[in-house]
């Protein structure tokens, strides 16, 4: 049965309405770029976009994974195109950005799973706004050679995220193809690769997990050195995709954070809509400040 339980008030969206809401919008269609934002129907986009923030995707809208809590196409991608890290880096300069997340479907059909593309797309942003963080969400580069991984990092990203998305009980039903070890690997090895660089993963709940396997994620993640956390509310794109189990409540989240600044996280957002990009820039900013 995939009856959903009731939307409870704490999950609100507002209206995408405001002028800073259309100049983004126009920015992102006039340089023929795809947001996540968008694909995933984000529920902070009236709120993100309105302050220009939005999260691009790049190598294209179709992924070659079918993760069952996503809304992006599965298919067989398009070939890359070379143009788009100018344009990207386009974007961000006309957006003004302090900070920018820039995360990608997954290129299985890629011999290095898109690890040039993202490094170029780092480097032309860098070239056009030197001030300008970085923070990238990757895929998990599963069927790619190790070295890969160096060419994203030699980029030099400020911050690299990788979302574990589950407790690893559920991945063979919400993330089928993708493995929970070869993504906490993933992000040790960026660690390993290059030390002053913060790596950041995150959950979403909700999906029927249970609060202990959510601390023993934590405690697997902080082993591998991971810098920041995000958990968010999972939310049914369509009534085709994985279904809430549950909603999490505000309080549940608040004793999540609590948990997680315990265990050593440099930075938590928990709270029912957080999403990986959402306020990383604002969050970003205040700990460079302390
Ligand atoms: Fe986009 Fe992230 Fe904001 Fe959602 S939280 S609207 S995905 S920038
Ligand atoms: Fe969606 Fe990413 Fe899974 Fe592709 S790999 S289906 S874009 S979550």
């Amino acid at each position: 049965d995939n009856a959903q339980p009731k939307k409870p008030d704490w999950i609100r969206v507002k209206a995408p309405t405001s002028d800073g809401y259309r100049k983004t919008h126009a920015i992102m269609r006039e340089h023929k770029l795809v947001t996540v934002c968008e694909e995933a129907g984000c529920p902070n986009a009236g709120e993100c976009w309105s302050q220009g923030h939005a999260t691009m995707m790049i190598m294209g809208d179709i992924c070659t994974r079918g993760c069952t809590f996503c809304n992006v196409a599965t298919g067989r991608p398009d070939v890359l195109d070379v143009f788009e890290p100018g344009r990207v880096a386009d974007a961000v300069a006309k957006l003004g950005l302090k900070h920018v997340v820039i995360t990608s479907v997954d290129r299985d059909d890629l011999e290095d799973g898109g690890a040039e593309h993202f490094a170029m797309t780092i480097r032309a942003i860098r070239k056009r706004s030197p001030e300008t963080t970085i923070e990238i969400l990757t895929p998990d580069f599963l069927k790619c050679d190790d070295s890969v991984l160096e060419t994203v990092v030699a980029a030099r990203p400020d911050v690299f995220n990788h979302n574990l998305e589950t407790v690893p009980g559920l991945y063979p039903t919400v993330r089928p193809g993708a493995r929970y070890f070869h993504s906490l690997r993933l992000l040790q090895r960026v660690k390993e690769i290059d030390p002053s660089m913060f790596t950041k993963s995150g959950l979403m709940v909700g999906l029927g997990e249970d609060r202990q396997s959510v601390h023993q994620v934590m405690d697997d993640m902080r082993a591998a050195d991971i810098d920041f956390l995000t958990i968010g509310q999972y939310l049914q794109p369509t009534s085709k995709h994985h279904r809430v189990d549950r909603f999490v409540t505000p309080d549940e989240f608040k004793a999540y954070e609590k948990t997680a600044y315990g265990k050593g996280f440099l930075m938590v957002s928990a709270t029912p809509l957080t999403r990986s990009s959402y306020h990383a820039g604002d969050d970003f900013a205040r700990l460079r400040e302390a």
